[in-house]
């Protein structure tokens, strides 16, 4: 294993965090040493992780563990298992977690983990060693009171329950607030599995209602069909919106006068594969410029750039994945007067409802999923209303994704400088 915990040298600066830092510095008044601060996690480790395969051979995997800021909390965030997975990208992840955890207020700092892999490539037996080994690898860097992971992309609750149980094993005694997004029976939360979609669904109900929109007769396409897209479609199609398109990685399938979620959500459930590209009617690229009222990113980062913002026709973006718009892009919709409602607040709900489940791993009472929904419903309600209000202070010009980032920054400053991380009186 090897760290990084260089806080200075250009190296090991997170680039585009400091292009998104950049945007706000000015109206958020960031010092030199705030920028400095921020730009860069606190720690990077990162290992190659040896695998026996099913035929007998080792297969090595690179794999990372960034712990971007811990001063408001345990560093918080899940691992994702993809190809395009390095160090670049689990850097940005990280900093978005640091970042989301001060939009809704609970007590985590960010961090992210991730390992080069195509994982449909392996089968379960595999995949099972390779989570296992992840643990084993990074055991001395997580726990319930210092870094806690949780699933990302392709990462899910059996995952998760191979995950603890490996930490457990190692540690000798039962510790289920070292890992969220676990399976019930192993200490889970009720309600978990569709946080993030439940969230989700709550910030675009309360942005509607901010601009005095109802919500019936709204058109929604959504990229990407798996834990998020899927469940946020159901609760979607359930408010009364109009869902007209869904898309796994081969297509998409639409409607212009609603696609059947019910049923495709049902397939989610049982594993079915929704489409292929033999059934898929538009591609990915077309789902994004279709005329919607709003497009739902919920599949990876890097998806609405500079090559295509100028085809998105939507009225407004609610995005459900982390880093689906690039800075370019985002800058694009911003000068057209496209509303954006940032990752970072948009997809909060996941992380609040793991907040939720290491709450109740902490105190050993469980919740049931109408409570635990109607926490998330107040947590995330609370952060549009404290983001609205920053959004419309001054000259009321700020976007969505200014004023989460400026609150979320404020935060995370003020953390380090009670801790005398940064000067008393530096930030102006
Ligand atoms: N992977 C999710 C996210 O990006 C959840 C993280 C967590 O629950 O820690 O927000």
């Amino acid at each position: 294993m090897d760290t990084d915990l260089g806080p200075h040298g250009t190296e090991t600066v997170c680039q585009t965090c400091a292009i998104e830092l950049d945007r706000i510095a000015e109206a958020a008044m960031l010092t030199g040493q705030d920028l400095e601060l921020l730009q860069q996690p606190r720690r990077r480790i990162n290992a190659n992780i040896p695998v026996r395969m099913d035929d007998g051979s080792i297969e090595v995997f690179p794999s990372f563990r960034i712990q971007y800021n811990s001063a408001r909390g345990p560093t918080k965030g899940g691992i994702r298992f993809h190809p395009g997975v390095d160090k670049t990208e689990v850097d940005e992840l990280a900093f978005l977690m640091a970042l989301k955890c001060a939009v809704v207020g609970i007590p985590f700092g960010g961090a992210k983990g991730g390992v080069q892999v195509d994982p449909k490539e392996l089968s379960e037996g595999e995949l099972e060693r390779l989570s296992r080994a992840y643990v084993t690898e990074y055991h001395d860097s997580i726990g319930p009171q210092t870094d806690i992971p949780a699933p990302d992309v392709n990462t899910d609750g059996q995952i998760m329950a191979w995950m603890l149980d490996e930490y457990e094993r190692i540690e000798g005694e039962h510790a289920p607030g070292v890992i969220t997004g676990k399976p019930v029976e192993l200490g889970g939360s009720r309600g978990r599995t569709s946080a993030t979609s439940y969230g989700g669904a709550v910030i675009l109900d309360a942005f509607l209602d901010a601009e005095d929109i109802p919500p019936e007769n709204i058109s929604v396409a959504i990229q990407g069909f798996g834990n998020v897209g899927s469940y946020l479609a159901r609760f979607l199609d359930e408010r009364g919106y109009d869902v007209v398109a869904v898309s796994n990685a081969a297509g998409a399938i639409y409607d212009e006068s609603g696609v059947d979620i019910p049923a495709l959500h049902a397939g989610y459930e049982s594993n079915e594969d929704l489409f292929d590209l033999d059934t898929a009617e538009i591609t990915n690229e077309e789902l994004l410029t279709l005329d919607v009222n709003v497009l739902i990113p919920a599949a990876i980062e890097d998806q609405i750039t500079a090559e295509n913002v100028d085809d998105v026709q939507a009225d407004a973006v609610l995005e459900m994945a982390n880093g689906p718009t690039t800075p370019e892009a985002d800058q694009i919709l911003a000068d057209r007067g496209v509303p954006v409602i940032p990752d970072i607040l948009a997809n909060a709900g996941g992380v609040t409802a793991s907040y939720f489940e290491w709450v109740q791993n902490t105190t050993n009472e469980y919740w049931t999923k109408a409570t635990v929904q109607e926490k998330l419903n107040q947590q995330m309600q609370t952060a549009f209303e404290e983001l609205n209000e920053i959004k419309r202070a001054g000259d009321g010009n700020r976007t969505w994704r200014e004023a989460a980032y400026t609150r979320a920054v404020e935060s995370v400053l003020e953390a380090e400088r009670l801790r005398s991380n940064i000067p008393t009186g530096a930030h102006a």
